[in-house]
């Protein structure tokens, strides 16, 4: 007799089968899989909020350098980005999507847009 690692229901098969039914596996699967893509939506919250932060610096101060902290009293969280983006002259900028910033000694930063 085996148990449904779904439904748990008792059923008679090859010992090693562990769904009752075809329906049983996928729903298992299927939420196996949302379980893994709650993790990525968690992050991509993140991700958002901080393009949607730097933004808003963006529009109040342009390039001009900030502290690192004034951002997170905005929110942003300095742990969460896309890429680096390293620039023709050999600059390093944290990327949010589009958006990033150039980190300056003093722990400030200045905002930047990649076309
Ligand atoms: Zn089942």
């Amino acid at each position: 007799m085996n148990t449904c690692l779904q439904c748990k229901k008792d059923f008679d098969g090859r010992s090693n089968r562990k769904f009752c039914s075809v329906s049983c596996k996928n729903k298992y699967h299927n939420s196996k899989n949302r379980e893994k893509e709650a993790k990525v939506v968690e992050i991509n919250k993140i991700l958002h909020k901080n393009w949607v932060t730097l933004h808003k610096l963006y529009d109040i101060y342009r390039s001009a350098p900030i502290s690192m902290d004034v951002a997170e009293a905005h929110g942003y969280n300095k742990n969460y980005f896309t890429h680096i983006h390293n620039s023709p002259f050999g600059e390093k900028y944290t990327m949010i999507y589009d958006l990033g910033y150039k980190n300056h000694i003093d722990n400030q930063i200045q905002i930047i847009v990649i076309d």
